[in-house]
C-alpha cells in the first residue's frame, strides 16, 4: 500500500517521471497539442479570499469521459495567493507546472503557455487517474515547493467552448507580462538571471536571462528571474554577477561565461547571447521558435513551435527541433522565444532582422511591430516562398538586404544572396562534366579509417552499415592527374 503525501493518487508521482514520453499508441488522450487551436496554461496571483485551498474544479469531461485518442483543447488555471505573493511571480509559478505535471506517471507535459502540449496514458488512466488528481497533485507540490504560496485551486477546461473563451485572456496577460519587462536594458543591470529548470530534458543546458535576451520557453524574463531568485536564492533560478563584458556586440561576459561553465559541469564554456554562429545559447527544447541558416541565400529562417508542414528548407519544426535541442551550441540552429524577437538585441552580432528573410505568416503577425519599417515587407513569409527557389525570386523582387548587402552587414561577415550566387558560379563544373541522377549510381558503403588515442597507433575501420546520403545531383568530371616530382621531364 501506497504511503506519503500522494497516497491516495493512483499511480505514482516523482521526478523519475519527468521527461516520460507517451507516444501516440501508448495514449489515451491528447489535451492541447497542435492539432487543436485553444490551449494555455495560467498561473494568477489573487487575494485570499477568492481562492479556496485545494479546490480541483474541471470543467468539460474528465480522462475517463474521453474516448481513447480524443484530441482536446485544454486550459489548466492555477489561482493563487499568499502574503508575499506579487503579481510579478506568476511567470515563474507558471513555469513549475511543467515539472509538477510531469512528475505524474503516464502525464506528459511539453512547452508552455498557449503552446502546451499533454497526454495521459492508456494505463495511467486504466489505473484510475483522473484531472482531478492532477489537480491534487498539482496543489500538493505548489505548497510543498514552495512555502510562500498559502493558497492554491486548480481548475482544468476540456470543454472547447469554455477554453476558446478564455484564451483571448490569457494572451493578454502574457503580453502584459512581456510588456512590463520591456525597456530596460542589459546594459543598465549588472547581474543576469540563470536558470536550469530545463536540465533534467537537456543535462547541459543553461538559460542566461537579461533584460534584453528572454528565456528561450518566451515564459521567463529577467524580472521573472529577479522574483525568483528572491524567494529562493539556492533554487534552479539563481543571480549571475555579469562581471566584465568581453563582447558588447556579440553578448559575452565573463560572469556569464563562469556560471554557464560551472552550472553545465563544464560542458559548455563560452556563451555569445547576440548571435546564433560561433558559441550561441544553448538550447533545451521548450524554445518556441528556430533561428535556422539557409545557406543559399546566405540568411536565416524563422519557423515557430505551432508551423505545420515544411519550412522554407523543406525541413519540418520537429526534425530542426531535434538539430537544435538538447543542451548544444549548434552552429546556425537557435532556439528562441518570441520575445527575444522583439528585443533591439534579437540576433544582432548575425545582422538582426535584416538577415532574416522567412518566417511563417503567424509569427510574423506576433513580432511585426519590432520589425524595422524598411525590412517587414521583404521578408517572406509561407504565402511568399514553399521552397528556396522561390524564395531567392522573392528577396531579389523585393530587393532584400541579403541580396546585396551593405557595407554594415559586410563588416559582420555577410556575403549576401549575390555573394553565394557568385562563389557558386566560381565552382560551376567545366562544360564537359557530365551530371547524372545520383539515383542510379551504386555507392559503396562509406568506410573511415580512425586512429584511437591510447590504442597503441592501431587503427581501426568503421562501416557504415545502410547509411543514407542524400545528393541533390552527383556530378563526374574528369580529374586531371597532377605531375609529381621527376614525372614526364
Ligand atoms: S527554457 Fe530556460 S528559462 Fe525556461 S524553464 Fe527551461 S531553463 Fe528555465
Amino acid at each position: 500500500m501506497k504511503s506519503g503525501m500522494f497516497a491516495d493518487i493512483p499511480v505514482d508521482v516523482g521526478v523519475v517521471y519527468e521527461g516520460e514520453r507517451i507516444r501516440k499508441g501508448d495514449m489515451h488522450a491528447e489535451l492541447g497539442g497542435p492539432d487543436v487551436p485553444h490551449k494555455f496554461e495560467l498561473l494568477r496571483v489573487k487575494p485570499p479570499e477568492q481562492v479556496e485551498d485545494g479546490k480541483v474544479t474541471v470543467v468539460g469531461p474528465d480522462f475517463k469521459d474521453m474516448p481513447e485518442g480524443t484530441k482536446t483543447p485544454f486550459a489548466i488555471l492555477v489561482e493563487v495567493s499568499g502574503k508575499d505573493l506579487e503579481e510579478e511571480m506568476e511567470g515563474v509559478f507558471e513555469r513549475r507546472l511543467h515539472y509538477f505535471t510531469n512528475w505524474v506517471e503516464g502525464f506528459m507535459h511539453l512547452n508552455q503557455r498557449n503552446t502546451i502540449w499533454c497526454r495521459v496514458s492508456k494505463k495511467s488512466v486504466q489505473r484510475g487517474l483522473t484531472l482531478k488528481h492532477l489537480g491534487m497533485v498539482i496543489i500538493r507540490l505548489y505548497h510543498s515547493e514552495c512555502p510562500i504560496i498559502e493558497k492554491v485551486q486548480v481548475t482544468f477546461y476540456t470543454d472547447p467552448s469554455q477554453v476558446e473563451k478564455l484564451y483571448p485572456e490569457a494572451l493578454k496577460v502574457y503580453e502584459a507580462r512581456d510588456a512590463r519587462a520591456r525597456g530596460l536594458k542589459d546594459e543598465e543591470v549588472d547581474v543576469f538571471y540563470g536558470c536550469t529548470l530545463c536540465q533534467s530534458f537537456a543535462p547541459t543546458h543553461v538559460c542566461v536571462i537579461t533584460p534584453q535576451r528572454y528565456a528561450n520557453c518566451g515564459a521567463i524574463s529577467w524580472f521573472d528571474g529577479r522574483a525568483a531568485s528572491k524567494i529562493d536564492p539556492k533554487g534552479p533560478i539563481y543571480e549571475v554577477k555579469i562581471g566584465k563584458c568581453l563582447d558588447p556586440f556579440k553578448g559575452e561576459w565573463e560572469g556569464a561565461n563562469e556560471s554557464v561553465k560551472a552550472k553545465s559541469l563544464g560542458a559548455v564554456t563560452r556563451v555569445q547571447l547576440y548571435t546564433a554562429f560561433g558559441y550561441p545559447h544553448t538550447s533545451c527544447g521548450c524554445f518556441e521558435a528556430i533561428a535556422f541558416y539557409i545557406p543559399e541565400v546566405d540568411g536565416l529562417g524563422i519557423v515557430h513551435r505551432d508551423f505545420k508542414g515544411p519550412a522554407v528548407n523543406g525541413v519540418p519544426f520537429s526534425t530542426m527541433a531535434d538539430s537544435t535541442a538538447g543542451g548544444r551550441q549548434v552552429d546556425g540552429f537557435h532556439g528562441l522565444s518570441f520575445e527575444y524577437m522583439r528585443s533591439s538585441k534579437f540576433l544582432q552580432a548575425d545582422g538582426g532582422w535584416r538577415r532574416v528573410v522567412w518566417i511563417p505568416k503567424e509569427a510574423k503577425e506576433r513580432v511585426k511591430d519590432f520589425i524595422p519599417k524598411d525590412v517587414v515587407d521583404k521578408i517572406a513569409t509561407e504565402e511568399d516562398a514553399k521552397n528556396i527557389e522561390e524564395l531567392k525570386a522573392f528577396l531579389k523582387a523585393r530587393n532584400h538586404p541579403i541580396v546585396e548587402p551593405s557595407e554594415e552587414l559586410k563588416k559582420l561577415g555577410v556575403k549576401g544572396l549575390k555573394g553565394v550566387e557568385a562563389e557558386e558560379a566560381a565552382a560551376a563544373p567545366p562544360a564537359e562534366a557530365e551530371e547524372v541522377p545520383a539515383g542510379e549510381v551504386p555507392v559503396m558503403a562509406p568506410t573511415l579509417t580512425v586512429g584511437v588515442p591510447g590504442a597503441g597507433g592501431m587503427e581501426f575501420e568503421i562501416i557504415l552499415k545502410n547509411a543514407k546520403i542524400f545528393a541533390e545531383r552527383m556530378i563526374i568530371r574528369k580529374v586531371e592527374k597532377k605531375k609529381g616530382k621527376g614525372e614526364g621531364q
